[in-house]
């Protein structure tokens, strides 16, 4: 079977390619398509989107965050604005394989794969992020939880192409982006947590505790966010939130790793951040 190839320059005619063979297989950075590809999985025709420049870009505008499906690792982690608007989302770009991967790894793709262990995914659903999916007919808004369906599953349609992320910029954020492995930034995540919050009066809100390769998504561990959301931590309340996050993953067995180290992971990467506010400075001098 012979594959057709294209690589268009534009998203105009990334889409209009896509209109015209649905069933083309999009390739950006190509390092989770090259897994598959080599092992025979090779479609009829692939899309080769990484040299569109529309869909390269980052920009600030007054509160959020616009990154291009195709921006790369290695931009995210050159990015100032990244640092300071989305400082979780840096720190997972940090802990991400190597320079090598780095240099050609997407966010789109990231996104896309639909991996439970895609840890751009799982800081970008502690921002709250939305992605924009555009086609032929037009464009529509998508939260990460409802683009992101299962493994290897999205809720993309035919002709769709995933062509930016939108991430709302908060004031007074707190993160920390916490990832297994002895190698942690060459291992794709036993267990992951990516954790913001927006610091307040001494208390946190808007907090976000997002739990990565312990569910068949990347998942928000809602009832531990709920318990400490608008209260001032203490130790009590802290193990509370550690064991209600620990209650609602549902981690599996596999190569990497048992059902219950992953347990043991969340509960421990979430007291980390949890605790790492109690230090933080800020909210000691708001409390008192
Ligand atoms: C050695 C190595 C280390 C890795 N380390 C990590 C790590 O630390 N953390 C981590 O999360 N991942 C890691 N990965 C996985 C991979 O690098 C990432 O998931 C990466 O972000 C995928 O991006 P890509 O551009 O290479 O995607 P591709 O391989 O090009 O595409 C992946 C999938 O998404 C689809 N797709 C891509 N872009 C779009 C789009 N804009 N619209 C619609 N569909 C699209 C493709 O059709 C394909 O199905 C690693 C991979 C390797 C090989």
């Amino acid at each position: 079977m012979t594959t057709s190839y294209l690589r268009p320059t534009t998203l105009d005619e990334a889409l209009a390619a896509l209109a015209t063979t649905p069933t083309a297989r999009v390739l950006a950075g190509g390092t989770d398509w090259m897994i598959p590809a080599r092992a025979g999985a090779v479609p009829d025709a692939l899309i080769n989107i990484f040299r569109v420049e529309q869909l390269r870009s980052i920009r600030r505008t007054g509160d959020a965050l616009e990154l291009g499906a195709c921006v790369t690792v290695a931009q995210l982690l050159k990015s100032k604005d990244v640092l300071q608007a989305a400082p979780v989302l840096w720190k997972a770009a940090d802990r991400f394989a190597s320079p090598l991967v780095r240099s050609r790894a997407t966010l789109g793709g990231n996104l896309c794969n639909a991996s439970p262990a895609a840890d751009l995914s799982l800081a970008l659903l502690a921002c709250d992020a939305t992605v924009t999916l555009a086609s032929k007919g037009g464009r529509r808004s998508l939260t990460v939880e409802e683009l992101v369906l299962g493994p290897r599953k999205t809720a993309l349609g035919p002709g769709e192409l995933l062509v930016g992320v939108r991430v709302p910029i908060r004031a007074g954020q707190v993160s920390r982006f916490e990832k297994s492995g002895p190698r942690p930034a060459l291992e794709i995540s036993a267990a992951a947590v990516a954790f913001t919050a927006t610091v307040e009066g001494g208390r946190l809100t808007g907090v976000r505790i997002a739990c990565g390769a312990v569910a068949p998504v990347p998942m928000r561990a809602k009832k531990a966010e709920a318990l400490v959301e608008g209260r001032a931590l203490d130790p009590a309340l802290i193990e509370a939130a550690v064991e209600a996050a620990a209650g609602e993953v549902t981690p599996i067995d596999d190569v990497r790793a048992t059902a219950r180290y992953r347990r043991r992971l969340v509960a421990a990467y979430v007291r980390r951040c949890l605790e790492a506010c109690t230090d933080d400075r800020r909210l000691h001098a708001a409390a008192s």
